[in-house]
Formats: structure tokens, sequence, C-alpha cells
């Protein structure tokens, strides 16, 4: 009788608890939940397997929410991805207007250099043919001066020599009877010379006209393309900053949690085993710093981008940056493209290709490693227990990407053990720091307490 009171003493006791303990407790002390609940009932208190209770439901209402979230990111990704659709075809657009004007300018361009040759044979012929009068001219003249005493024709010498209107004169000077048959013949010849020079003239006059207005027409060709060129940037960069933001939103539960789980159970007593390692390993040697966190360069659209990206040749190997074991692996996606989902499909984070999650002990703190856009065939399996700096994977340009590069993201998970947040992760593949702009609220360079987000470069070096 005394133990069936006390047994209903302690009931009601643990009922009074549950009470207490509220949701944020249950959220801010998770570990120790999460801890206290791992145990198998027979080492529980009965208070102990009534909050546990407690807390299991919480942990389901979270994923309610969670997949709520989910769903809106959903209609979201949707939405950018009918965007990024009218982005592509605009940008398409703008790279034929400006590859048809850069056509168009060239066919100018070589026009010019012909008129440019034409003018050129002009002003030889028309230098050529002055410098035949010029010589005619000095030659008339000295026959003139010899001459000028008996000729009288002394008044119209200066006329003559400098003289534009060269037909007239000639027409005044033929009726001067004193000038030999000779000289007449010399001056006919002069003036059909001054006839030829004056078409020669005119001509590169018309010919000089027509290369203005095909030096203008280039211009204002340059400038329509200058104005296209610009256009197409604006829509480029909105383009990657909607696809950054695609990427950004691309976190999600993982798919085949189920087996995730059993995994971690078959492999616990290992798990048990894995030893912290001092500092971060770097996850590939080399390796070029295309963007970093947590906005891209402006370059490419500044849009959120919540990790770093190292470009390196495809198939370079990446390493673990720690001890631990591969949470979840994803494969199957071959090369992708700007845009694309391959991933998502797969179980893992939507446009992150070939993928893996390494959870992690470092300096006894725990932490999960997300590597994204892997080489198909590379990524280790689920449940490999990797000590660091062993391969991992390879570079490649799986899923949401346009070359070969390493993304990788970095979460603080609090001082709790690799074994029981590996058995009791909930798949969320931001590991409770967030999804796009939201995440931003969950760095723990802002003082935020785990899970947060770890700037890459503070622990890899920029
Ligand atoms: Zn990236």
């Amino acid at each position: 009788m005394k133990k069936i009171l006390t047994l209903i003493l302690t009931i009601c006791l643990s009922l009074s608890s549950v009470l207490i303990v509220k949701a944020e407790d249950f959220d801010t002390d998770k570990d120790k939940y999460i801890e206290m609940c791992s145990k198998p009932d027979s080492q529980k208190t009965p208070e102990e397997v009534t909050i546990c209770k407690a807390f299991m439901n919480y942990m389901a209402s979270q994923s309610t929410d969670l997949n709520k979230q989910l769903k809106e990111i959903e209609a979201k990704r949707e939405e950018i991805a009918k965007d990024i659709k009218i982005y592509a075809e605009k940008i398409r657009g703008y790279d034929i207007q400006i590859a048809n004007l850069k056509k168009e300018i060239d066919a100018l361009n070589s026009e010019i250099v012909i008129k440019q040759e034409e003018i050129r044979i002009k002003e030889e012929e028309i230098a050529a043919q002055q410098a035949e009068i010029d010589a005619l001219k000095e030659k008339l003249k000295n026959r003139m001066i010899t001459a000028q005493k008996t000729m009288r024709i002394n008044k119209y010498l200066d006329i003559l020599i400098g003289a534009k209107d060269f037909n007239d004169l000639i027409r005044r000077t033929n009726g001067i009877n004193s000038i030999l048959s000779y000289d007449q013949a010399t001056l006919d010849q002069m003036a059909d010379m001054i006839i030829q020079l004056n078409i020669a003239k005119d001509a590169l006059e018309v010919a000089k006209a027509e290369l203005d207005s095909k030096k203008q027409e280039i211009v204002n060709k340059q400038n329509t393309l200058l104005v296209y060129r610009q256009e197409a940037e604006i829509v480029r960069q909105e383009y990657m900053k909607q696809s950054a933001e695609l990427e950004a939103q691309g976190n999600r539960i993982a798919g085949n949690l189920e087996a995730i789980k059993n995994t971690m159970a078959e492999i616990a007593s290992k798990l048990v085993e894995i030893a912290a390692s001092s500092g971060f390993v770097r996850p590939l040697s080399g390796g070029r710093v295309t963007a970093g966190t947590w906005h891209y360069p402006a370059s490419f659209g500044g849009g959120v981008h919540l990790g770093m990206d190292f470009a390196a040749p495809s198939g370079t190997t990446v390493v673990a940056v720690g001890n631990g074991v591969i949470l979840k692996s994803v494969d199957g996606c071959g090369v992708g493209y700007l845009g694309n989902s391959c991933g998502g499909n797969l179980g893992g984070s939507y446009g992150g290709g070939n993928q893996i999650y390494l959870l992690t002990n470092i300096n006894g703190n725990l932490y999960a490693v997300k590597y994204i856009h892997l080489l198909a065939g590379t990524p280790i399996a689920t449940g490999t227990i990797v000590s660091a700096g062993e391969r991992v994977g390879a570079v490649g340009s799986s899923g949401n990407s346009t070359g070969a590069h390493l993304h990788i993201e970095v979460f603080y998970l609090g001082s709790g053990s690799i074994a029981n947040y590996a058995q009791n992760w909930n798949g969320d593949l931001a590991f409770g720091a967030g999804w796009g702009l939201a995440a931003l609220s969950r760095l723990c360079e802002n003082g935020v307490g785990a899970p947060c987000r770890v700037k890459p470069e503070s622990v890899f070096g920029g």
C-alpha cells in the first residue's frame, strides 16, 4: 500500500514538473534533455520518463514547424526559379543583340578600312596631278617672262600663275595673238588637268564625308552596345542574387532520416570512441577563395552567401576538417549549372549537388560541416568515421554551380557529444541555425549561442 502511495505521489510530482518545463527550457537546454532522454527508460527516473515524453512531443512539434517552413521555402523557391527563367531569357536576348551589334560594327570597320584606302589613293593622285600642274605653270611662267617684252601679257601673269578660275583665264588669253601656239597647247593641257584635279578633289570630299558618317555610325552603335551591356549586367547581377538566395534557401531536412538513425545506432559504440581533434584542418590544399561569407561580392550580385567558396580543379581532394562521422552523404548529381536543383531530390540540400555533412569534435566543441558541389562518385558514405585530414570527397561542380569549387559551411552545435547528437539528430541540414536571410540572425560572431553559424574564414583563414 505504501508502495502504491509512493508511486502515485511520484506521478503527481512528475506531472507538476512537466508543467514547469516550458518549451523555452527545452530549446535552451536541448543538449541536457537529449542526453537525459537518450538513456534507456530503465536508467531514467519516473520523473525523467515523463519529462522525456514531453520533450519528444516538443521535438515533434518543432518538426511540424520545420515542415511548415519548408513548405514556405518550396513556394519561394518556385517563384525564384520562375524569375530565374525570365532573367536567363533576358540575358540571352541581350547576348543576341550584343552579338549582332558587334557584327555590324565589324562590317562598318572593314568598310572604313576600304574607304580610307580609297581616300589615300585619291590623295596620291591629286598630289601627282598638282605636281604636274605646278611644273607646267613653272614652265609657262618662265617662257612668258622671257617673252613678256614683246607679248605684253605681263598683266595676266600673276593671275595666270595663281588663278583658280583658270578656264576663264585661258578663254581670255586665247584672244591674245601674241601667244605662241606652243604656249597655247601647254595652257590647254593645264586647263584639262585642273578640271581633272577639281573632279578628284570633289570625289575626295565625298569619300571623306562618307568616312565621317561611317565613323559616327560606329560611335552610335558602340553607345547602344554599352547600354545593352549595362542592362545585361544589371539583369545578370539580379540573376546571381536570386540564384544565391536559392542556394541560401537550399537547406532542408535530410531525406532517409530513419536509415540515418539506424546507421548511427549500429555504430553507436564507435561514435563514443571518436577522439576530439585539436584545431580545424583546411578542407583542401590550395584553392582560391572566390566568395566569402556572409554575402557574395558585389560583382556577383551581393546576395546572401552562407558559406565560403574555394575554386579548385575538379577532382581536388577534399578532407575532413576534424575527427568525426559522416552524418549524411548525397551522391548522384552530374555536372550542374546556375539554377540546377540537384541534391534536394536525393535528400540533401536543394542545389547542393553531391554533398556531405560531417559531425566533428574540435577542441571539445561540437561542429557540423557542410561540403557541397562535390564530384559525382566521390562523397564517402553516411556513417563513415573519419580522422582529421582524411579524404571525404573531391571538388566538383554539381548542383547550382557554374564552375569547379568547394562551398563549405560550419555550424557550432555546443558542447554535446558526437554520439548523442548523431543518434538524436532531427535531420535539419541547417542544424537549427536557419535558412536563407533568417540564417543571418544566427551568426556565432554576434554572440548567438549554439546552434549558430561559424564564419568559415575565421577557422580556415581568408
Ligand atoms: Zn558558395
